[in-house]
This record gives structure tokens, sequence and C-alpha cells, in this order.
């Protein structure tokens, strides 16, 4: 019953990313959810809810897809499980592997798989501090991130993550980990900053960090395409290929995080095939599988994966590596994932639907007092809410406002997130969203921005 699976939630469920108050007044979970079809959860209480955010930006094909769900059971009854170390292999994973790279940039040689977006990128850190070491310049280790940049809440990651929430009384970040100014146009103090002045801004400001830190002493820079977590902000005019041109000079290697944006959220497979700019490294997770089941690929560069080869000796066993690398049940879901998204042509669909969804929203709520910007790419989109247009002040964080609104958007049917820094409506639906659907996102987004701020 509700009541007892409550009871069990309150006494038993220690919740992820929760606050802890919730925990010490013993309050049970917010939402039972028991089902999904297309862009649709629902729960025990009986809602049917679209869901706008694709769970967490990684439902990408849509609920309830028998072709995934037979894939991981085929699997499951024909190999459950064998390891890949020294060498093994199963037929899902080899075969995954093969199709993620006919599908992964030009440049890139080998994919390593894992389980999620955290463990990816540590993954990627661990093997740019390998390469460095094979060419015998160890002082060559620390990692630039983005201020507001999300790659994970684990040590490392945790400390590459740009968001205070994730260091505070963790005593992070580590001491390898430096940041730089966000692209975040809209944020920056000085308005009247035109976007290409804003491209060459955030540039002279990592030429300092680096002439700072000493260029001998970088390893890497890593960077989503479009800034997830930290507000949904796709980057200003040129910023990519200004940025790589830095590090290239620097000889610094670029890391693109891409569980987001990669199969295909921008409307292209990839982030770097969209902004034209080439990584050393990708980190890929929730795309690969549209989350059926945990997997993270982590791809290689030719220019690593050459200097790695080199570094086999007697001694060149890669000393990493989890058990449930590359497991069969992740890999089966994500081959079944990746042919459906082929299928139904659903990366040119986050691409026309995802554009639909963005200008309807510019057009319906963009006029608004206390809209200061909608933006977006592909199937990504945030509503910026502001306390004054024309000063771009912000509300008081305490208010809520953001978080007003999405509880509006909940009661008319439609799961918005509140993103964690800021007043920011995000929006990242299933890949598969329909025009109607994203009439409905908006409609909704326009009646509860009407509510709660007038
Ligand atoms: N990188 C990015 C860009 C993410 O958005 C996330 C999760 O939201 C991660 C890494 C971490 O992935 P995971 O939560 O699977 O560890």
């Amino acid at each position: 019953t509700n009541d007892q699976l409550a009871k069990w939630d309150r006494e038993s469920f220690f919740h992820p990313s929760t606050h802890l108050g919730q925990f010490a007044r013993g309050e049970a979970a917010q939402r039972i959810v028991t089902g999904g079809e297309g862009v649709f959860i629902t729960d025990r209480d009986g809602n049917r809810l679209l869901d706008g955010f694709a769970g967490l930006y990684c439902v990408n094909v849509g609920y309830g897809r028998a072709e995934i769900a037979e894939a991981i059971a085929t699997q499951a009854r024909e190999l459950s499980y064998y390891h890949s170390y020294a060498g093994h292999g199963s037929e899902a994973s080899i075969t995954l592997s093969k199709m993620v790279m006919d599908r992964a940039p030009e440049g890139m040689a080998r994919v390593y798989f894992g389980l999620g977006g955290s463990d990816a990128n540590e993954t990627n850190i661990k093997l740019v501090w390998y390469y460095n070491n094979i060419l015998g310049r160890p002082e060559k280790k620390k990692i630039i991130s983005r201020w507001r940049g999300y790659h994970g809440s684990g040590l490392m990651t945790g400390s590459l993550t740009g968001l205070d929430l994730f260091h505070r009384k963790f005593d992070l970040p580590l001491s390898q980990v430096i940041h730089t100014e966000a692209p975040y146009h809209f944020r920056h103090p000085d308005p009247t900053m035109s976007e290409a002045d804003f491209t060459a801004h955030c540039v002279a400001k990592l030429e300092e960090l680096i002439a700072a830190e000493g260029a001998d002493t970088i390893a890497a820079f890593i960077g989503e395409p479009v800034l997830g977590t930290g507000g949904i902000v796709p980057p200003p005019a040129g910023y990519w290929p200004a940025i790589k041109a830095v590090l290239d000079r620097h000889d610094i290697l670029l890391i693109l995080d891409e569980v987001v944006t990669g199969f295909g959220r921008l409307g292209s497979m990839f982030g770097a095939g969209h902004y034209g700019v080439q990584p050393d490294l990708i980190t890929c997770a929730k795309g690969l599988t549209s989350a059926y089941a945990p997997l993270s690929a982590s791809i290689v560069g030719q220019r690593m994966w050459d200097v790695l080869m080199q570094g086999t000796d007697e001694n060149g066993v890669l000393g990493h590596g989890w058990t449930y690398s590359a497991h069969p049940i992740g890999a089966a879901a994500g081959i079944a994932n990746l042919k459906l998204i082929d299928d139904l042509g659903l990366v040119e669909n986050a691409g026309t639907v995802g554009r639909y969804l963005n200008e309807t929203m510019r057009a319906a709520v963009g006029d608004h007092v206390h809209v200061g910007e909608v933006r977006g790419e592909g199937m990504l989109c945030a509503v910026e809410l502001v306390a004054d247009r024309d000063k771009r002040s912000f509300f008081d964080a305490a208010e809520g406002k953001g978080a007003k609104v999405v509880a509006a958007m909940l009661k008319r049917g439609v799961i918005a997130r509140a993103m964690p820094q800021g007043d920011i409506l995000g929006f990242a639906p299933p890949l598969c969203l329909t025009q109607a659907e994203a009439d409905q996102i908006v409609a909704v987004t326009k009646d509860s921005i009407a509510e709660v701020l007038g």
C-alpha cells in the first residue's frame, strides 16, 4: 500500500541529492513513480505527467520501449554477466563498441565502458594523468574546469563540478582542479558586452589562468558543450574553436563532457561536431542507453591512444577497471537504444522539435516582465526568471520563485526542473517529443509563470 511504502521509505531510504531536513522531519518520498510511456510517467497516486526533463535528461528515446526491454531480458537469459578484464568481452559489449565508434566524431580511437557519467569522467582524468606520466611530464597534472560546470559528484568529479553545493562541507575541490569563467553571457555583469566580445573575454580569462598557474602544470580542460546543470546555457558564438586554439597553443588536452549532449540531444550526434571542435576525450552516459540500464563511455582520441600504446611495457597493465565495466546488460540496452535512435530519426527530431520548443517558448513567455532570457539548443531549453528585466536583477534565492513555478507546472501535469543555481526553469524532454507535446509544455509554462509571478 502507499502507506506501507511511505513508512519503509521514511525508515530506510537515504535519497541522493535531497535536503537533509526531509529526513530529519521524517517526511516520506515525494512521489512514487510506477510507469512510463513515451514522454509521460505515471505515479501511485494516479497522476500522469509529461516529463519535460526526461528523468535527469537521460530517457532520450522515451519510456516504455519494448525493444530495449526485450534486449535486456534476452541478454539476462543468455549471459547476465561476464567481466571484460584481461581482454574478455561479450557479444553485446563488442558490438556496442563498434556502434559507438561508428557514431563518434572523427579522430577518436577507442571506447572504454563504465557505469555512469561520474565514473567516466574519473576514467578520463586518470587517462590524462597516465598519458602525461608516459610522456615523462609528471608535473603537468592540473585540470581546468568552468564555474557552473557539472561533471559528477565523486571526489575528483565533484571537484570538477563548479557548483558550491558540491564542494561545501566535503573539503572539495581537490588541489589539482582549478576553475575558470563560465561562458554565461546573460549573467555577466556588463550587459552591453556583445556575444563576440564575451567569447573574447572568456578566452582572456582562460589565458590569464594558464599564465598564472603555468602551462607546464596544466594537463587538460573539461567542459560540457552546453552548460547543463549550471543553468542550460549554450556557449556564446565562436566559443569552442576559440578555447580550443588556446588549449592547442599550450599543449592542454580537451575533454568534452557529453553526458547530456551525446547521442543526439543537440540535434547532432555529438556536441563536438555541433560546435566544430576536436576533443581528445569524450565522456558519455545518459543517452547511450537512454537510462534503461547504467552504462557510460569514455571515448579516447587518437593522439592520446598513440601515446597510451607506447606506454606498454612489462608493467603495462592499466590499473583501472570495475567489476561492471562493459556490463553485458547495459551493452544490450545500448545496442537496442542506438538502433531506436536511428530507426526513429530521433537526432533529427531533437533538432526540429527542439527548435520549435525554443521558438514557441520564446514567443509565449519571452516578453514577460519577469523573464530575462529564453535560451536553448536542440532539445534543451531554459527560461531564466528575473526580478527586473531592465536592470537584469535577480530574485532573492530564498524566495524560491523558480521552484514555485515548477510546482505550479506540476499541478498542471508537466515536469520541468528548477535548476539548482538561480531561478531557471529547465527543459530537456525525451528526443521523441512531438510538436503537440511541446505546445503543452509551453502553455503550462506560460500559465504557471502568470500564476506565480503575475
Ligand atoms: N556530466 C554531466 C554533464 C552531467 O550532466 C552528469 C549528470 O547529470 C554527470 C557528468 C554525472 O553523471 P552521473 O550522474 O551518471 O554520474
